[in-house]
């Protein structure tokens, strides 16, 4: 039984955001960011007191400043609706709720962007980890971290915190 819980356990740790995974750096991607009706979104510039004052205390935490929200405890790794998941510090769509998997890790997973130019990677040391961190393109804003450890097409993992982003249900 002991011996179930801890490889259990391990396979829990394999598949968590803060694993780093060898053999994965991060793409320049290129191109402008747009809104889903194809029009190009200005870069937004703000300061620190400003994110400040317009974020909840959590999603400075993460967005601004690259935390990370605990597993199991946002508001949408479990969400199974359909819609687009747009930057919670600026509003670009980011991702769509068509490429959203069950990863088992407790935070919300996708493994693909709804628009490649909207989300940078960017090569991430932190913790004395080799990760490919990934933020939003138009506000830098900290989203997450990609694997390559995703479903087919891509192959990838794009593990992200629930309070970087805001989800609107399209029936
Ligand atoms: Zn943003």
């Amino acid at each position: 039984m002991f011996r179930l819980f801890s490889l259990m356990l391990a396979m829990f740790a394999f598949m968590s955001c803060n694993q780093a995974q060898p053999g994965y750096e991060a793409r320049a991607v290129s191109g402008p960011v747009l809104s889903l009706e194809g029009d190009t979104l200005e870069h937004v510039e703000k300061t620190k007191s400003e994110w400040k004052a317009e974020l909840s205390p959590l999603a400075f935490k993460v967005l601004r400043e690259k935390g990370t929200e605990r597993a199991f405890t946002g508001e949408y790794w479990d969400n199974k609706k359909k819609g687009i998941y747009y930057c919670a510090g600026c509003g670009a769509p980011l991702f769509s709720s068509t490429t959203k998997y069950r990863s088992g890790t407790g935070w919300p997973s996708f493994y693909e962007p709804i628009i490649t130019g909207n989300v940078k990677e960017e090569n991430d040391t932190s913790y004395g980890m080799n990760r490919v961190e990934v933020v939003c393109a138009r506000c830098d804003g900290h989203l997450g971290h990609v694997f390559p450890d995703g479903p087919e097409p891509t192959g990838l993992r794009y593990c992200l915190n629930s309070v970087s982003l805001k989800f609107e249900e399209k029936k």
